[in-house]
This record gives structure tokens, C-alpha cells and sequence, in this order.
């Protein structure tokens, strides 16, 4: 992978407070599967809704989502929700996902 490419790609840390999110263990609900059809995405996306809606770290995960540009669904949002709150992913949607950029890193 380039190195300009490195740089731009949010990374994941693990942070205090996600031990404590609703969502532990549920990763397959968060992010999508490869080729994700759009209506599997909206049930998907919709079953992680109602996840995120009792978080006790819901701010604070949203936040962190926002500024680190991440990919999947993360404090009630979706990265359409994101884009349209001013946070866009710096990649289209999936692009991590392809095997030329994932051989690659
Ligand atoms: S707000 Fe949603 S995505 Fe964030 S930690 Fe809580 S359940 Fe998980």
C-alpha cells in the first residue's frame, strides 16, 4: 500500500470506552459483509440502530466515529449519516474491502 494511502486511512485504536458499548461482540451487525446488497444493509444497519439508541457511550463513540472518518456503523450512526453531518470517509464505501488494496497492505 502507498504510503500517502497509509496516511489517509483512518485507524482503528482501541479506545477505554468501547469495553463498555452495547455492541461488544456483535461486530456483524456494525460492519457490512463483502457485497453487501442495499436492502440487507438497511436491516443491517437498522438492527445497530436500535443497539446504539441505550449505549451509555453513545456521545462519545459518535465522536470518535466522526473524527476519525470510520467505515461501518458506529455511536446510532451509518457513514451516510456521517457524510451527512460533514464527515465523509476519505474512501467510497467498500474500497477497503477490495483484495488489489488489501494484498497491498
Ligand atoms: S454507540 Fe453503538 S457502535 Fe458505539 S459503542 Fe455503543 S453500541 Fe457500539
Amino acid at each position: 500500500m502507498p504510503d500517502l494511502a497509509r496516511t489517509l486511512l483512518p485507524r482503528w485504536a482501541q479506545q477505554d470506552w468501547m469495553a463498555r458499548g452495547s455492541c461488544h461482540g456483535r461486530t456483524s451487525v456494525f460492519f457490512p459483509p463483502y457485497a453487501e446488497r442495499p436492502q440487507a444493509r438497511a436491516r443491517r444497519e437498522a438492527q445497530a440502530r436500535l443497539v446504539c439508541q441505550s449505549c451509555p457511550v453513545l456521545e462519545t463513540c459518535r465522536d470518535y466515529a466522526r473524527e476519525h472518518r470510520e467505515y461501518g456503523f458506529w455511536g446510532g450512526e451509518s457513514e451516510d449519516d456521517r457524510a451527512l453531518a460533514g464527515y465523509a470517509v476519505p474512501w467510497p464505501i467498500g474500497v477497503r474491502r477490495r483484495p488489489s488494496v488489501a494484498a497491498a497492505s
